[in-house]
């Protein structure tokens, strides 16, 4: 399995005609691949060097409005320019589109060309070279849990996203009955990721109608967000190419099971696991016990980063696998941190707040953040947790967006370690979410009171 190319290969695969397109992307605030579609004998002649954008793009919401309130950029600036700078290291075959290559991009100042600090790929970076400064290397997983809904994208929005409709009749989890009945959508996507080089474990039913769940091998934490980005990016287009949508709302009907993007993570150094010590009951080093101490302790500040729109926070449901607590656990999945491979080399802790719209880039730069001044605090982890986690509500996660936005913008570890530009961005980024919502009447409203009120 390889699915990466060198710009002379593709060089090669431009001149015989295998390949004429080349999508240079960025990652967008919303974790999505923003970018423009390159005549391959272009690209290989002078914009595999650098690209450029309006900057605009990491300063939008979902529908691309340009909300006030920025300081990165504005109508006051003129929404300039940003440059475009395409890492090699991540040109790929994307082989579920014909003749197609795809490279992801740094975003970089127009002028100083120096990394812009709110760029998602910029901060998981910096995070990562502290780390890599006291010694160590973040290896990270994320699962991919989204539904698949019998109609197509533009359909259900011609039908105004009403009567939506599960690919499946019935909760599917672990379902190899059901789950075939999915392989038009679910094969394409195992083989052409694994074909570009993201190497795919497996996918299951998840437990909910129509709910999938897409498993990437673990790899250090700049992969596993470059995984994350394109394996969601294509789990919407091959869904498309077969006249399905997928969604990864982590919400999408208040009475159904939501979607989660468990984050998976342990420090190595020198190649070897330094979560694991053989002498511990549950294998934990002292490392990773003040790791995942830091963890917890900031959970409320990275909150956030895992659950960044309004309808992130209707997951958190009691009896529904979704976390409502900060609390840790061995391998339970009432708990919003989850031991993971106690006693055994593959020792993790599973972060299980994260819901499946999360950006992992800036979910992972968070939780890095956390679990290094975990380290260098030299906290103490508390004992696990036993039995059902949903009793009791100590140590709660915030409830609400608008709350999570106020430990995020109040966070003096975050403002240390991420700097004050970029949580000043985010904050903006989740206040407009609550301001949109906050002027929206929405159906609840009016059959609840249209005629009672
Ligand atoms: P689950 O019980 O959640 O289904 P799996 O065994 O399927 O757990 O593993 C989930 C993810 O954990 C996989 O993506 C796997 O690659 C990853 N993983 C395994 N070992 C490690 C590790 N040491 N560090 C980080 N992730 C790991």
């Amino acid at each position: 399995m390889s699915g990466l190319l060198s710009l002379d290969e593709l060089r090669d695969l431009s001149k015989n005609g295998e390949v004429d397109t080349v999508l240079a992307c960025l990652v967008d605030m919303q974790g999505r691949l923003m970018g423009k579609r390159f005549h391959a004998a272009h690209f290989v002649d002078s914009a595999w060097e650098e690209t450029h954008c309006c900057n605009y793009l990491l300063a939008t919401d979902l529908e691309m409005a340009t909300p006030d309130g920025y300081v990165a950029t504005s109508w006051e600036s003129g929404y300039g320019d940003y440059v475009m700078s395409p890492d090699l290291t991540t040109l790929r075959k994307v082989p579920w589109l014909p003749g197609t290559v795809m490279v992801l991009c740094d975003v970089l100042d127009h002028h100083t060309h120096q990394p812009v600090p709110h760029s998602p790929r910029a901060m998981l970076k910096r995070q990562i070279e502290r780390l890599t400064g006291l010694g160590y290397e973040a290896m990270m997983a994320t699962e991919l849990e989204f539904f698949l809904f019998e109609k197509s994208f533009d359909e259900i929005r011609n039908d105004k996203f009403r009567d939506l409709a599960p690919i499946s009749g019935y909760n599917e989890d672990y379902h190899i009955l059901q789950t075939t009945k999915e392989e038009h959508v679910m094969r394409p996507l195992r083989n052409h990721l694994y074909a570009a080089g993201i190497p795919v474990e497996n996918s299951k039913g998840e437990a909910e109608a129509g709910q999938e769940e897409l498993n990437i091998r673990y790899a250090n934490a700049l992969d596993t967000a470059d995984y994350h980005s394109i394996a969601k990016h294509a789990v919407k287009e091959i869904a498309w190419q077969q006249g399905h949508a997928a969604s990864f709302l982590a919400k999408w009907h208040h009475s159904r099971v939501g979607s989660s993007s468990h984050v998976h993570q342990s420090l190595w150094r020198d190649g070897n696991a330094a979560f694991f010590d053989p002498t511990d009951k549950l294998g934990m080093s002292a490392l990773m016990k003040s790791y995942m101490a830091g963890l917890l302790k900031y959970a409320s500040d990275y909150t956030y980063f895992l659950a960044p729109y309004i309808n992130s926070y209707k997951r958190f449901q009691k009896g529904s696998f979704a976390p409502t607590r900060t609390i840790w656990s061995v391998d339970n999945r009432t708990a919003g941190f989850r031991l993971c491979g106690a006693g055994s080399k593959a020792v993790r802790v599973e972060c299980r707040i994260g819901g499946s719209d999360l950006n992992p880039y800036l979910a992972m730069s968070a939780m890095l953040a956390a679990g290094i001044a975990g380290i260098q605090e030299k906290l103490e982890l508390s004992e696990p947790m036993i039995g059902d986690v949903y009793q009791g509500e100590s140590n709660s996660i915030p409830r609400t967006l608008r709350d999570a936005r106020e430990s995020l913008h109040t966070s003096a570890l975050l403002r240390s370690a991420l700097g004050d530009e970029v949580v000043d961005h985010y904050a903006r980024a989740a206040e407009w979410e609550i301001e949109e919502f906050d002027q929206v009447v929405t159906d609840y409203e009016i059959a609840r009171g249209f005629e009672r009120a």
